[in-house]
């Protein structure tokens, strides 16, 4: 079965295949770690792992390189706000977002490629389009694109830039949505600022220029795919085809994948309109990642997915009715006779399951398809008609719809657990839900018991553990107060 796909840059529906053997060669814009990412991020990076995971299933290997923005305006910022060098402000982030993939049952690419780990790659790309005349260096030093000597700017976000200004220029973190203009490759520091002395003299990357380098560098030229949220189109990603593509003279990437925004109250979630959600807010809301994941992706990527609480609600439910299936099939009474019927309803699924996700990877139709399967195979469980035959085929398919959807394995207690644990140790209890607290509740001797653990601890100086057992019963709903005359505690 092939891989049919939108590609942005065509508008049309093509089959995805490596050009090169087996290898698919993909490219996917990463986070800048300035911050934990909001949901609508993990949306991307969720699909572009349903698209990975399906690859996979179709014995496809995927070498997926992901770069990290550890470098930028904002970090620049934020570390100086902070009294901290860019690569002490940043690792932090950079842990938390691998933490929350990994949360979300997102795989790791292949190559994390960090941009402050690649700078003389990007310098060596603007000296070749500046030895081309594609680059040029202005009075205070920085460097910028000449998009007039590329003609086919434009082409991925179908704009029509046939009047283009030559000359004109934009920062990178200025842009507007219509307008066309010299773009920064290289920036110049401001006087004190964080840079790096190169060829090209002291700065720091533009944005753009960081993923054509990386690209190139650890995939070669002529991509088999490219990836990101729809607003990386423009002007981001019709940047770095102009970057690439005027270096090189060859195709940078064959195929454009767009993953379309997840919204809230019908606008863009993102961190400038404040209407976003974490990862971790939602956990300590206590909602299951496996629930997180299942809403993020059962829409098709070509669609914008409204997030509201009902809608995740409704997923944590979709999730346990899956696992409860699958129990049921494993402990059920098969007979030695197959169920036709059963059999055939299973290969009607599975096969509904490929076409739809081979069309476009829609979601939305694969995960009825196995709803279709749960349905049928409940009646046949009850009825008790089923054969040993009908139980293998079901535990077949829904493991390759796990291998896609990966939601079965049940890691939710853990990752809340891990939610609790980063919310005490960052201060942020008072985010935790009360009915979660509840679950988590202790009775008064479990307390006690714990308390006085923490003061043995304390005299045996013991201090990690005293802090470790302080913390425990903080996500507990339980504070803890050291006063002259002993140890108090109280729920919150
Ligand atoms: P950033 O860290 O802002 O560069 O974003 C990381 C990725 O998340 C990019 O591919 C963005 O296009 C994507 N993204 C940002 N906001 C949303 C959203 N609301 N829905 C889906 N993807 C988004
Ligand atoms: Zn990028």
């Amino acid at each position: 079965m092939t891989l049919r796909l939108f590609n942005t840059l065509t508008s049309q529906v093509e089959e995805l295949a490596p050009v090169d053997g087996n290898e698919l060669r993909m490219y996917a814009c990463g986070p800048t770690v300035y911050d934990y990412g909001h949901i609508g991020n993990f949306r991307t990076f969720l699909q572009v792992d349903v698209l990975r995971r399906f690859l996979k299933l179709q014995g496809i290997a995927p070498r997926h390189v992901m770069n990290i923005t550890d470098v930028d305006d904002k970090i620049i910022r934020n570390a100086a706000a902070a009294g901290v060098p860019i690569g002490e402000y940043t690792p932090r982030f950079e842990n938390a977002f691998f933490e929350d993939l990994d949360a979300l049952s997102v795989e790791k690419p292949e190559v994390i490629a960090r941009a402050t780990e690649n700078i003389p790659s990007m310098v060596e790309l603007i000296e070749d389009l500046a030895k081309q005349d594609y680059a040029y260096k202005t009075e205070d030093g920085s460097w910028y694109f000449r998009i007039a000597k590329f003609p086919e700017y434009g082409k991925l976000s179908k704009k029509d830039f046939s009047g283009i200004t030559d000359g004109a220029r934009v920062d990178v973190d200025e842009y507007d949505k219509d307008s066309a203009r010299d773009f920064a490759l290289w920036k110049a520091p401001k006087p004190g600022e964080y840079h790096w002395e190169t060829s090209l003299g002291p700065g720091r990357p533009g944005w753009h220029i960081e993923c054509s380098a990386m690209a190139t560098k650890f995939l070669g030229d002529g991509l088999d795919l490219h990836a990101g949220g729809e607003d990386l189109m423009f002007p981001h990603h019709e940047n770095e085809i102009a970057q690439s593509e005027s270096a090189s003279h060859k195709c940078f990437a064959r195929h454009w994948f767009h993953v379309r925004f997840l919204l809230v109250e019908g606008r863009k979630m993102s961190k400038s309109e404040g209407n976003f959600y974490t990862l971790r807010d939602l956990l300590l809301k206590g909602y299951k990642a496996s629930a997180i994941r299942m809403l993020l992706i059962s829409v098709p990527y070509r669609q914008q997915l409204n997030f509201t609480f009902d809608g995740l609600a409704a997923e944590t439910g979709a999730v346990e009715r899956l696992r409860t299936f699958r129990d049921r099939v494993r402990s059920a009474q098969a007979g030695t006779e197959t169920n036709p019927e059963l059999a055939d309803e299973t290969a009607r699924c599975r096969r509904n399951f490929f076409e739809a996700l081979s069309n476009d990877l829609n979601t939305a139709e694969a995960r009825a398809a196995i709803f279709d399967l749960v349905r049928a195979g409940n009646a046949a469980i009850d009825a008790k008609k089923l054969g040993a035959e009908n139980v293998t085929q079901m535990l077949d398919l829904l493991s390759q719809f796990d291998a896609v959807f990966a939601v079965l394995e049940d890691n939710d207690a853990r990752w809340t657990k891990f939610a609790l644990d980063w919310a005490a140790r960052e201060n942020r209890l008072d985010q935790v839900s009360p009915e979660l607290l509840a679950q988590n509740a202790l009775g008064d001797e479990e307390i006690q018991a714990l308390v006085d653990k923490r003061t043995a601890a304390k005299r045996a100086r013991n201090f990690a553990l005293a802090d470790q057992i302080r913390n425990e019963l903080a996500e507990k709903g339980v504070l803890i107060e050291d006063s002259k005359d002993g140890v108090r505690w109280k729920r919150k």
